[in-house]
Formats: C-alpha cells, sequence, structure tokens
C-alpha cells in the first residue's frame, strides 16, 4: 500500500508568525482581537515534559523517568498510545531488517513481550523470520504483516491488541512514576531566542503553564517546534480511517491479508480504510477545516465500505461494525528541518551520534541509522523531538515513522532529555557516545556495531 503521494511542502522558517502576530501595536487589524493579557498558574517545572502520548511519547517519557527525570507526559486526547492504539494502526512495522535480523530492540521489544504475555500480540517466531516459504507468508500476510513486492518473506513484525497496548503503556508509565495529563493539548511555547521556558497547555482546568528543563515534541505533528520558531516542511496527505469489524464468520477467501487483517480476536477483522483510491482530497493536517472535512467524509466512506464487505463478502453478512479510528489516518506533517536530515542516500551509513535504528516496511535490506541530529533542531536548545515528525527527508520518513521506529526515537529521546539536564537541559552538550552506551546497556540497538546477530 503506497502511503504518501502528495507532495506539497511548505518550509517556515524561525520566527515566521503562526498567526498571533506578536508586533507592538496602537490596535489589533479589524479581523483581529487582541486577548488580554493574564497570568497563568504554573502547574509544574519537570525537568522532562514530553508532549503527546503517542508510542514515540510513551516510550520518550518512559526512558526519562526510567533514569530517574521528573517527567510530566501531557496527552490532548483521553488515551495513550497515538496512532498506535485507537488510530486502529495496531502492526508494529518492522522489528528487523528484512534479512533475519533484528534493528528495533530496547523498550519496543519490552511492549511487544508483555502484549505477549498477555495474549494480544502475534508476530512470527524468529526461525522464520526471512523465510520466503509460500505459506508462512501467506500466512503473515492475513495478519497484515507481509507489505512490499515479490519476492515476499517473512518479517519480524507484530500485530497487537489496541487496549492492551494502553494497559500495557499505564502500567509501566505508573511503575516508572510518569505524571500523566489527559484531555490536555499544547497551545503555546514562550521563553527566550532560543529556548523554551515555558509551555502553554489548554484543558477543561483552563489554560495553565508547565516550565520544563527539557521538552519533547512526540505530537506527530510538531506542534511545540512549529510554536518554538523552528523550521520544518509541512505536507499534505490524504488521510485514511482504519476500521474493524465483529462477528466474522469465514475469513477463508483470497483477500484476508489485503482487504482485511486478521486480528488477535477470533472473528475481528481489522480493515484498513482510506487514502488514494478511497479519498479523492489531500488535507493539511494541521488545519482544523481540513481536519473536520476528513472526520466527515471518512466516516461517509466507512460506512459505505462497511456495506460493501457485508454485500459481497463472504463471512461478513452478519458481521457488525466494532469501532473507528478515534484518530485519523495521517501518515505525515510537519518535518523537523533538525541538525541533520537523515537522507536515502544514507541508507546502510554509518553514524558515529546514532541513537536508533530502523528497517523498511516494504524494502528488504534498507536500514537506516538515525543520528541524534535527527532529533535537534539549532534553533531551540532544550528541545527534542521524536516519533513521526524527526527530521529526515519524505522517502526517509516511510522508515522512520513506523512504530517501532518512534518507540527507537522516544526511548533516545527521552533518554538524551535526562542526559541533558546536567547542563542545564542543553540538549547539543550531551555526552552521545555516553547516551549510546546508556542506551544499549539497556537493551535498545543504535547501530549495526549492536545487532545481536
Ligand atoms: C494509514 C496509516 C498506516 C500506517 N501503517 C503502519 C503500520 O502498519 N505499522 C507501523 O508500524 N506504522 C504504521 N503507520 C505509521 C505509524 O502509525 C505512525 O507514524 C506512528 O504511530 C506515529 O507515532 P507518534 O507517536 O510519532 O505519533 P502519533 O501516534 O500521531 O501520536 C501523537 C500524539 O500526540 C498527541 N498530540 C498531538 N498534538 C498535541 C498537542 N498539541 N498537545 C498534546 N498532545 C498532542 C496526539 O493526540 C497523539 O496521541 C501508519 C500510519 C498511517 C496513518
Amino acid at each position: 500500500m503506497e502511503e504518501n503521494h502528495g507532495h506539497s511542502t511548505r518550509a517556515c522558517r524561525p520566527g515566521e508568525s503562526d498567526g498571533l502576530d506578536q508586533r507592538v501595536m496602537t490596535g489589533p487589524p479589524p479581523d483581529r482581537w487582541r486577548e488580554p493579557a493574564r497570568d497563568l498558574p504554573v502547574l509544574a517545572r519537570p525537568d522532562v515534559l514530553v508532549v503527546g502520548a503517542g508510542s514515540a511519547g510513551v516510550s520518550a517519557a518512559l526512558a526519562a523517568a526510567r533514569r530517574g527525570a521528573d517527567t510530566w507526559l501531557v496527552e490532548k486526547l483521553g488515551f495513550v498510545g497515538g496512532l498506535a492504539t485507537f488510530g486502529l494502526i495496531n502492526l508494529l512495522l518492522t522489528l528487523d531488517d528484512g534479512e533475519g535480523h533484528q534493528v528495533v530492540a530496547g523498550q519496543c521489544q519490552e511492549f511487544v513481550d508483555r502484549l505477549s504475555a498477555l495474549g494480544a500480540a502475534r508476530f512470527p517466531d524468529r526461525s522464520e523470520w526471512g523465510s520466503e516459504d509460500p505459506d508462512r507468508v501467506e500466512n503473515w500476510r492475513r495478519w497484515g504483516l507481509v507489505w512490499g513486492r515479490p519476492p515476499e518473506n517473512v518479517r519480524y513484525s507484530v500485530a497487537f491488541e489496541p487496549e492492551a497496548f494502553v494497559n500495557v503503556s499505564h502500567e509501566l508509565l505508573r511503575e516508572a512514576g510518569v505524571h500523566i495529563r489527559l484531555h490536555t493539548s499544547c497551545t503555546a511555547t514562550y521563553g527566550s531566542e532560543d529556548r523554551v521556558e515555558t509551555v502553554v497547555v489548554e484543558s477543561k482546568s483552563g489554560r495553565e503553564v508547565l516550565a520544563p528543563t527539557v521538552v519533547i515534541d512526540t505530537t506527530g505533528d510538531g506542534d511545540v517546534f512549529h510554536y518554538a520558531g523552528a523550521a520544518y516542511d509541512l505536507t499534505r496527505v490524504y488521510p485514511f480511517q482504519w476500521f474493524r469489524m465483529g462477528g466474522v464468520v469465514d475469513t477463508s477467501s483470497d483477500r484476508p491479508g489485503r482487504g482485511w487483517f486478521r486480528t488477535t480476536d477470533p472473528g475481528r477483522v481489522l480493515v484498513p480504510w482510506g487514502g488514494p483510491g478511497a479519498v479523492d482530497f489531500r488535507i493539511d493536517p494541521t488545519d482544523a477545516e481540513d481536519l473536520t472535512r476528513a472526520e466527515l467524509e471518512c466516516r461517509r466512506g466507512v460506512m459505505a465500505e462497511v456495506s460493501g464487505l457485508r454485500d459481497r463478502e463472504p463471512g461478513f453478512a452478519d458481521a457488525w461494525l466494532d469501532d473507528i479510528a478515534k484518530l485519523l489516518g495521517i501518515t505525515e506533517s510537519r518535518r523537523l528541518t533538525g541538525d541533520y536530515i537523515l537522507a536515502k542516500e544514507d541508507v546502510d551509513r554509518v553514524f558515529d551520534d546514532a541513537v536508533a535504528r530502523t528497517g523498511h516496511w516494504t524494502r528488504r535490506g534498507v536500514v537506516f541509522d538515525i543520528p541524534y541530529r535527527c532529533l535537534t533542531t539549532p534553533r531551540v536548545t532544550n528541545l527534542l523531538t521524536a516519533g513521526r515528525c524527526i527530521s529526515t527527508s519524505r522517502y526517509v520518513h516511510q522508515a522512520t515513522k513506523e512504530i517501532p521506529a518512534a518507540m527507537a526515537t522516544g526511548e533516545a529521546a527521552g533518554a538524551a532529555a535526562v542526559a541533558a539536564l546536567g547542563t542545564g537541559g542543553l540538549v547539543h552538550g550531551v555526552d552521545v557516545a555516553g547516551l549510546r552506551d546508556d542506551l544499549r546497556r539497556r537493551g535498545a540497538i543504535v547501530d549495526g556495531a549492536a545487532d545481536p546477530d
């Protein structure tokens, strides 16, 4: 499945206005209303603030708190996991290089172990990784774990249950002592020229402030680095909206693995709906009007597809709609222009400052080491980013946006934030060799040399 077809980008530069005109004026222009200044309560001054509790944010907060930092995790929705949970993207693609070697481990592997112990994950045994045996390939295709062009093989990828992912996240975050704040959006940052001093959040409790030493942007959309004035690219994309159906009594036709995937619950299937072919428009994922249109039109499309499946597919006649993704499937929006932009030519390249690795879900043998500099921006000294908005080209983003890679960059960012506390939060002052050792010691794979195979 091609996930990205749009190529409309807009570069924003440090200091570019986000619409709130900061100039001193005698009065606002006619189409503006000037908000009165007021004092806001300071909620906390944590060592590390992680904004956005998707898979990258959960991993970042976990890594920071486990290293002893006072850590806050702020999420605008009422659940953690982001696209990986109730975006219904319930497939970890991939933890391997397509040649039978694991390239993502660490906290992502810990999640797989926990989910597996709960019976909430399915994945091929190590002995199957890399196999081209047609029966094995077909079996794992039905779980949504085989993609790309022939000759296909079995990858180390994982199908999982989203409720279990949320429960495991809560358990691990609680054990680590992370302060979780749900239903709370980051809406602005303020600070000096090159430092985020305060992060403004909004919720039912009103408008409040957090004053962290280091802030990690795991919003997927790069909201924090946008507010902080960092440079980035923004892409328009086709929206997706995956959904699940229950009561499917026969999945033996030749469509499983193409039209829908098996899940860990018998009779329940996951349908990867949306994108080009299903939707004929692209959206700016940072524009509320576009997002609203996508929600309304995708839901209509999903309901039509549910009827179509019932009518035409064997075993679906009495099936019901279980749930529709609560988060639109946005493959890409803002990508940071960081201290390094990882590009296609960097495949297999060795970096002294690599802090994570990733394979490619459709391309066998394609592996990228991810330098620490893809998580930092020259513009802001105490800001890190992780997950789908790190600094890469659009091509490489296809690999780094995947959930295992997002968890790996999240883990690296959380560890780096703690390393930066020694220098007052200066992320460019981190001893990267020490950071790499720290990550490796705790089971992460940071480069080819650490590959256990
Ligand atoms: C259609 C589609 C198919 C995909 N298929 C796969 C696949 O099969 N396997 C795979 O591994 N990956 C797949 N991906 C990619 C993967 O799902 C995502 O890239 C990954 O989950 C991103 O994780 P993240 O934590 O970076 O971002 P997200 O999951 O987007 O999490 C960001 C979190 O931040 C929160 N947030 C946003 N803004 C704010 C704010 N201002 N304040 C507070 N909170 C905020 C959001 O609510 C969300 O919880 C797919 C993606 C799409 C869209």
